[in-house]
């Protein structure tokens, strides 16, 4: 897989997807990224990519063509128009799911905007699909971008140890994981769940699925109602909603 990422803040990006398991995979060639300055591609002496927005008002707008100058040098090199995605906070929010969907791509690239926002012709001209970081309003897509590259990077084989590391943490199964523990048994006072140091693996499962279940119900009751949930979860629900009442 191949991810561009188009910003106003090229190493801000390299310098994050540089670090800790996405780095030492990148360095390892379990993927390409490469982030580009749109800056590159202007056309100005000035180095410009930005101007006033038409209709008066604040702040500034980045123009439609160093981005598409951009998006050009980009399709030439990976030879076919890549699945082009727009951070914004007026997109759809991302989701599990959705880095899931994306980590079946090819080829993606991320534009980030600043300031005001990018000129809505451009975006017309060349994005497929828009995604939000939530309902908030940052200063530009690069955390946002960073975020959904990290969300996928980390699912392609070879990235984390096993496909088990991510596909029991919470949201892959529509669920909360459950806590996690480690050295020492005893700490502050607090003790380890004993049943996680027996060694019985069905007991282990049995345990970490009810504190999924339990988790998810506290904190997030809104994700049950699209989980798959099977006979022995909802039995164990209508046990703990009855507890609630
Ligand atoms: N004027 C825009 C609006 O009201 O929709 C917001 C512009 S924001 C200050 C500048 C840039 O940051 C946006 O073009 C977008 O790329 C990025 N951005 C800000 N908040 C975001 C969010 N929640 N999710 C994704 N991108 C965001």
């Amino acid at each position: 897989m191949r991810i561009d990422i188009a910003t106003l803040f090229p190493e801000m990006c390299d310098r994050v997807l540089n670090e800790s398991i996405i780095g030492r995979a990148r360095r390892q060639g379990l993927f390409e990224v490469h982030c580009h300055n749109i800056r590159d591609y202007t056309l100005s002496k000035q180095k410009r990519v930005d101007d006033a927005p038409y209709g008066g008002g604040m702040g500034m707008v980045m123009q439609a063509d160093p981005i598409y100058r951009c998006y050009e040098a980009i399709w030439k090199q990976v030879g076919m128009h890549p699945h082009v995605i727009y951070l914004t906070p007026q997109g759809k929010t991302f989701t599990q799911q959705k880095a899931v969907e994306l980590k079946e791509m090819d080829n993606l690239l991320l534009l980030c905007g600043h300031y005001e926002g990018v000129d809505e012709r451009v975006l017309q001209e060349i994005v497929d699909e828009e995604i939000s970081a939530g309902d908030f309003v940052l200063t530009g897509g690069e955390l946002p971008a960073l975020m959904v590259a990290d969300s996928i990077l980390r699912m392609l084989p070879g990235v984390l140890s096993d496909e088990e590391c991510y596909t029991e943490e919470s949201h892959y199964n529509g669920l909360l994981e459950y806590p996690q523990y480690s050295r020492p048994a005893v700490w502050h006072g607090r003790e380890v769940p004993g049943v996680l140091l027996t060694g019985h693996h069905a007991n282990i499962a049995k345990w970490r699925r009810e504190r999924s279940l339990e988790r998810t119900f506290q904190k997030r009751p809104d994700m049950l109602e699209r989980a798959p949930l099977d006979k022995k979860d909802r039995a164990y629900l209508k046990k703990l909603r009855e507890e609630a009442e």
